[in-house]
Formats: C-alpha cells, structure tokens, sequence
C-alpha cells in the first residue's frame, strides 16, 4: 500500500504529484457531500433552522453545494443558552484533557484535507493549493493555540509572597462563552483559529460563519464534535447578517471575535459591551526601489494582488515604485497579470479563481471603468463570466493620483495600482497615509532603506524582500497577523505568542 500523502506547508508546492493525487481524491469524496443541508447544529442536534437559501459554487454557478437553513432568533438564544449552560463544566476541564480532544481535531482536518479542500474550492472559489493552505492552517492553528497553553503551564503561576503564611497564584481563567463571526475568504482557518484559541482557553463557542462559507463551518464542526468535543461547547449558527447581529445584542456572549470589514468591526465594537476582538479590512502596500530584485517585487505583489482574487485582508493592493524602476516593475508586473491562469479553480492550473459573488463583479466593472478615466489599465479590465463563474482578469492600473481613490478604499478585487515615487522614505510615507495598518512589503537591495522600513512602516505584518507573497501567506507560529490602526481591534495578532491569552482573564488568588 502506498503512504498516505500528508499535506503539510512543506509539501504544499503546485509541483509535487502526491499532492495533486490526494487533491483529486478530495474532489471525489467532495462530490458525494453536494446536496447537503446545512442547519444550525446545537447541543450536537441539528435543528431546522429558518427559511432555506441554495448555496452555488462562483466557479460554476450551475453547481448547487448545499441547503442552508439559517439560525432564527430562537436558535441564536437556545445556542447561547446551551453554550452557557456547558461553560462551567468545560472551564472546569483540566487544561491536558482540552488540549487532547483539540490536538485530535486537528489531526482530524489534516486527514480529511483533500475533501475539505475540496469543497471550500468549490464554495468559495479557493484553488487547490490555497485552499489545502487554508484547511492545514486550521489544524496548525488549532495546534499553536494549544502547543502556547501547554507552554505557559494552563497560564497558572505563582507570584510572590510577602506576607507570612500567604500563597498567591496568578491565574488566567476563560470569560464563559465566545461568539465567532467568520469570513467567506478564509471559511475554515478564520472559524478554526478564532474558535481554537477560545475552546483551548476554556470558553464555550458559538460559531456564526459567512453565508458563504457555511459549508466549510460545517465541516469544522463536524472535525471537533467527531475528535470528542462536548456537544454542549460548540455550536453552529449558519446564516447571513441576521444571526451575527442577534450574537452581538445577546447579553449571554462574554466575548466575540470578528473577522471582516472595518465597518462592521467597529459597529460591533461600539455595540458589543465585552471584549471584542476585530480583524478587519487593509489597504496593503509594497513599496520597491531603485536597488529592489525587480523579478522578485514583481512576483510577489502579482501573488499578494492577484491570489484568490485579492480578496484577502492582506492582499496588496497598491505599489510605491521608485520613479527610475516603475516602467520595468510595471511591465514585469503586467506579464504576470496576463500569464497567471484565471478559470475553474478545481482545475490544476489555475491561480485565480473567481470572486466570489455578482456583487464583486460589478464592484470590479465600476472600479475598471473609473480605472479607465482616471488612469491607465496597463492589464486585465474585463470580466469574464461566460466562464460559468464569476471570473475578472487580474488587473494593473497606472497614472493615478495619489490621492485617487483606488489607492485608498480596500476594493478586495484582483486590482493593483502602481505609483512613482521619488525615494523609499516617500513610499513608506504613503503605505502609512492610511487608515489601515495590517500588512505591508518592501523590496530593496540596500540595508540602510530595509531599516528604515522597519522602523516607520505603521503595519501589524511586514515582509521584506519576499517573492512568496509581498504582503500575503502568513503561517501560524511563523507569522503572527494582526492588524494595527483600523485593520485590527487589540495589537495581538492570531497564529503568535501572545493570542490565545486575549481570550482569558487574569485572575490572583491569594490564599492564607
Ligand atoms: N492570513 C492570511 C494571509 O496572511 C490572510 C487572512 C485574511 O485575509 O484575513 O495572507
């Protein structure tokens, strides 16, 4: 018999067979799960849930996934209900034995990697490397949050004494339950993380994921509750905005984690009276000089613009050229947008699959068309739906204003525009001309401009010199992600050292 082929980051390469093979077998084993419905699930039972949406494939709008049938009111209050009810007993739990049931859930998603992949790129258009990416990331995730519990003892540590016959102990203790609302962009890694870090900490979970996401929330949940999970800890409230609303006003959830746009971010932080963490949008800059590798910087802002359509938080989405380098990064920059296959992302070529729904579309049209008036389309500028999905061509766009909006409102389309500047110091000071801050890129050959890079650019993830992605492909326990400014709510950043404690309280116990 031959090893079973284990996908990991290393193997992750679009070059290795193994993986294509295994990816294939996915899409079989996908195929059987079409026509599932997908119901609020809570205490382990699936409930009825409201009036039923169908679920398309944007690939291929022909293909129906699934049923959703979204939480009510009444599912979003008896969710609550049970995860408070199961809170204390969960809380109760010593930490080893949490810690075991996740780490099995974990190895649960790395099993079932190709199937959930699979359907996560039939779902949201996701293609195969990235979204075996997005389902390794869940597991590595889940495994960082309890790998940093593990490390630091259950967060249980003596403090000094100084008066006679007193012992003190600080203890960080989980707040009860956890609300997470999760994006469609990534559906299982931004549920997984989120949920991950608060089960290991000791909360309880509601789940709320994207509409379109629901499929691969599904199978998240049915990875924990399949390794041991309580049924009582995690719950699951598909649905669109109604059930993430009824979430934040419930005055049963201690605390919440969001991921989307800084517009709902902030509305929840306003309206949510508990700890609220937010990962919201960015506006990402790479900035290349004069002595950049132009192969490179051209690579990997094409890979952070244009991957999974730019529809990432981190995705770069405008570039600071010095003025002497632009017109050779730019029709660097161009060949990629042309050469980088777009269509069905099942398919094994494929780099950019389609956006995810007809609203993206014509929000692409309406940014081309002032592209156009404004600028230059210097790549791409055309949709491209007779594909069966909806699928635009990756695009470039030169000869703004500075100040043109392009280059200030986070579009989450496969859009780059490209400027000249005079020096590296006016790049960064126009990558930190935002209201956002979550990821920036830099390319240069000179040490002193890296440095000062590093020691200015206002942003929460920064990469320098990195054809892999300008400002996207963060790895947990590599890379940690958080926004700073408006693209994030608390400086902590997911997949690093110091997330898992956000979702705890400290707690001294001093006892004579
Ligand atoms: N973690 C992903 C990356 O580094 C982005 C996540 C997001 O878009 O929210 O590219």
């Amino acid at each position: 018999m031959t090893e079973r082929f284990r996908v990991t980051y290393a193997t992750l390469t679009a070059d290795n067979p193994g993986l294509h093979a295994a990816y294939e077998d996915g899409v079989r084993a996908a195929r059987n799960r079409l026509g599932a419905t997908i119901a609020p699930i809570i205490d382990g039972e699936t409930a009825t849930g409201g009036e039923p949406a169908v679920l398309r494939s944007p690939g291929d709008t022909a293909l129906v996934l699934a049923e959703v049938r979204p939480a009510t009111d009444a599912d979003v209050a008896r969710a609550v209900a049970a995860a408070r009810a199961a809170a204390p007993a969960w809380a109760a739990t010593p930490w080893r034995e949490r810690l075991a049931v996740l780490r099995r859930a974990a190895d649960l998603i790395s099993e079932r990697s190709p199937e959930l992949a699979a359907i996560m790129t039939m779902e949201v258009g996701k293609n195969r490397l990235e979204a075996l990416g997005d389902v390794e990331e869940s597991a590595d995730l889940i495994r960082y949050y309890c790998d940093q519990v593990e490390a630091h003892d259950g967060f249980d540590r003596p403090m000094a004494t100084i008066a006679p016959r007193e012992t003190t102990r600080s203890v960080l203790r989980p707040y009860g339950v956890w609300a997470v609302i999760s994006p469609f962009n990534f559906p299982m890694a931004l549920a997984a993380g989120p949920a991950g870090a608060a089960l290991a900490a000791g909360n309880t979970v509601v789940l709320k994921p994207s509409l379109q996401g629901s499929f691969s929330a599904l199978l998240l949940t049915e990875c924990l509750l399949d390794a041991g999970l309580p049924a009582g800890v995690l719950h699951l409230l598909p649905g669109g905005d109604e059930p993430g609303r009824a979430l934040v006003a419930h005055p049963g959830v201690d605390g919440l984690t969001f991921t989307g746009s800084t517009a709902a971010g902030e509305a929840i932080t306003r309206a949510f009276a508990g700890p609220a963490i937010c990962e919201m949008g960015g506006k990402n800059a790479a900035i290349v000089t004069a002595t950049a590798d132009l192969d490179d910087a051209a690579l990997g802002v094409a890979r952070s613009a244009f991957g999974l359509s730019g529809q990432k938080c981190s995705a770069c989405s405008r570039v600071y050229v010095e003025a002497s380098v632009h017109d050779a990064f730019v029709e660097r920059l161009v060949k990629h947008a042309e050469t980088f296959a777009v269509g069905d992302p099942l398919l094994p070529g494929t780099y950019v699959g389609p956006v995810i729904d007809a609203g993206a579309v014509t929000r692409y049209e309406d940014v081309v068309a002032h592209a156009r008036s404004a600028g230059r389309v210097a790549a791409g500028g055309a949709t491209m739906t007779e594909l069966g999905g909806f699928y635009v061509a990756p695009t470039v766009v030169t000869g703004l204003p500075l100040d043109d909006d392009i280059f200030r409102r986070e579009l989450f389309l496969p859009l780059v525009a490209v400027a000249p500047v005079a020096s590296a110091e006016e790049g960064i000071a126009l990558a930190n001309a935002s209201p956002y801050g979550l990821t920036a890129g830099f390319f240069s050959g000179e040490q002193s401009e890296i440095d000062l890079f590093l020691a200015r650019v206002e942003a929460g993830v920064v990469y320098v010199n990195r054809p892999a992605g300008a400002t996207t492909g963060a790895w947990p326990g590599v890379q940690p992600f958080g926004g700073w400014k408006a693209s994030g709510s608390t400086g902590k950043a997911g997949g690093g050292p110091y997330y898992v404690q956000s979702y705890l309280r400290e707690q001294s116990q001093t006892v004579v």
